[in-house]
């Protein structure tokens, strides 16, 4: 469309009138006589009238640069006809603009469109035609444009003759073309001062800023496809995205459980060996969980332990929600010294333990109460079972303070000890106590499983400990575990020390240190 003198179509009398592609303004008639109508100039005075009533907003934005003062003297339809040909010409611009900027991209060598332009007089002497530059004029931080270089390559006459190949000028260039590098890219005001970068600093900066870009997108699509982040509190999945970055981890694939007090998740092993461990393939990520309601269920288990009573009292609840971690870690090793089935230890962060993964293929082990066995290696089961418990107390001096068939796996044909964080030494003051707990939860499920030869929770008791109770029934049992208990407390009231743990002969039971 170019700019057409539209009124010269307009053609007097009401048959234009009725077929105006604008639209019939209703205006009262005027009457006036037959000479007055076949007037030409009448015509053209009518037409202005019912125009300026019907598009008065237009006639305001007329008032724009392009027609000043003229207006009076050209017709409302070349104007319009004007404003949607400019309209058109800077769209027009713009999208070659895009394209050009499209195709370019951040190469060296460079096309443009700029014989393809619609110039018009209020924008010729834009110099766009550098798309490096964005419009800095209202930005104070920002320095004025540079001067750029023509199309034909040099300004200048004589000995006075810039090349665009000129130092100072490519230098101003590569500083102004770092705006294009990812906006998480930080460079500094550097684009606010007249900095001359070299070709060969610029080059390496773009070099870094590409493989931050591509490292970030990395984390980014690990993080979109795992549920992981969806449990954890921000900090929690700091510590793990570190775990990726440093690679430990490859990826953390998703969420196995989520209990009151942990999070648990399962993670590919990463190829970086650390302290001359290496990764396991597939690794289990368990978080405590940093919320403080469920932890006061459990102070007592920690309050209590004298490997943590020191640091108990002096710390916060957050640090306390750590020693939970810490405490698995030490249980863990000291069972995988004793040779017990269990995960493995990998790493321990603040609140988060990484441990072997006790399953394969994402697919975790199943809970010793979730898995249906042969009555042969439900026996096999109960047997080892029996032997662990052992272990666990006489060389690891532990007990594991929450043992049932939720915190027993079943896999590679053999039972795996899980959710140590809670255990506690056999001197613990309620040590003992919570050793019956967990033989009545083992003599309970073997007996609904059929085994025969399993003992009752008293004989389980004393099997482990090595204790003597002979109480035969629960209540008087139990009064006589409290009251070793007992013992064992004033014991530590009056020495000032703690016992290394309860004889295994002698009845009544004595205290060896
Ligand atoms: P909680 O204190 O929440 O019970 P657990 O240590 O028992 O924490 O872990 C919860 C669940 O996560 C377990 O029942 C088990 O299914 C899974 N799990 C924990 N650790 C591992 C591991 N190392 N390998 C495979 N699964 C695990
Ligand atoms: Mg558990």
């Amino acid at each position: 469309m170019d700019s057409v003198g539209v009124a010269a179509d307009a053609g007097p009398g009401p048959a234009w009138r009725s077929k105006c592609p604008w639209g019939a303004p209703n205006t009262t008639s005027i009457s006036c006589s037959l000479a007055d109508v076949m007037s030409e100039q009448l015509a053209k005075e009518l037409q202005l009238e019912e125009e300026n009533a019907a598009f008065p907003e237009v006639v305001a934005v007329a008032e724009g640069p392009f027609i000043t003062g003229e207006n009076t003297d050209t017709s409302s339809d070349l104007m319009l006809a004007q404003m949607l040909q400019m309209e058109f010409d800077r769209e027009y611009d713009a999208q070659l603009r895009r394209e050009e900027k499209k195709i370019n991209g951040d190469s060296k060598v460079s096309i443009s469109f700029e014989n393809y332009r619609k110039v018009h007089p209020y924008d010729s002497d834009s110099s766009e035609d550098e798309v490096d530059w964005q419009d800095t004029r209202h930005d104070p931080y920002r320095a004025d444009k540079p001067t750029t270089t023509p199309r034909r390559g040099f300004i200048g006459k004589g000995k006075d003759i810039t090349t665009k190949h000129d130092e100072v000028v490519c230098g101003r260039k590569n500083t102004a073309r770092m705006e294009n590098f990812a906006p998480e890219f930080q460079v500094g005001d550097g684009i606010g001062m007249d900095l001359k970068l070299s070709n060969q600093v610029f080059n390496a900066l773009k070099q870094h800023a590409y493989s931050e870009e591509r490292r970030s997108a990395r984390l980014h699509e690990k993080k979109e496809h795992s549920t992981a982040e969806k449990a954890v509190d921000p900090k929690t999945r700091l510590l793990m995205y570190k775990m990726i970055n440093s690679g430990m981890l490859e990826t953390i694939t998703g969420c196995i459980s989520t209990g009151k007090e942990s999070v648990v998740f399962h993670a590919y092993g990463g190829e970086s060996a650390t302290e001359d461990k290496v990764i396991p393939p597939e690794c289990a990520i368990k978080v405590f969980k940093t919320t403080l309601n469920e932890f006061k269920n459990r102070d007592k288990y920690i309050k209590d332990d004298y490997r943590f009573k020191d640091r108990f009292g002096r710390l916060n609840p957050r640090k306390i929600i750590r020693m939970w971690a810490e405490k698995e870690m030490h249980n863990l090793t000291r069972m995988q010294n004793a040779g017990i089935p269990c995960p493995k230890v990998v790493l321990l962060k603040k609140h988060v333990l990484v441990m072997s993964f006790i399953g394969q293929d994402q697919v975790p082990a199943p809970k010793l109460k979730d898995v249906t066995l042969s009555s042969e290696d439900m026996k096999k089961a109960y047997h080892q079972i029996l032997n662990m418990m052992q272990q666990l107390y006489k060389e690891c001096n532990l007990v594991h303070a929450d043992l049932s068939e939720y915190n027993m796996l079943w896999h590679d044909g053999k039972v795996w000890l899980i959710d140590v964080s809670q255990s506690v030494e056999p001197t613990h003051p309620h040590g003992l106590e919570f050793l019956f707990r967990d033989c009545r939860n083992v003599s309970q499920f073997f007996q609904k499983g059929g085994v025969a030869e399993v003992l009752n929770e008293r004989e389980l008791f004393n099997a482990v400990s090595g204790l003597n109770i002979t109480a035969d029934n629960e209540v008087d049992f139990q009064e006589e575990i409290e009251a070793l208990e007992k013992m064992n407390e004033d014991h530590v009231q009056n020495h000032g020390k703690k016992l290394s743990r309860f004889s295994s002969s002698g009845d009544p039971p004595i205290y060896d240190e």
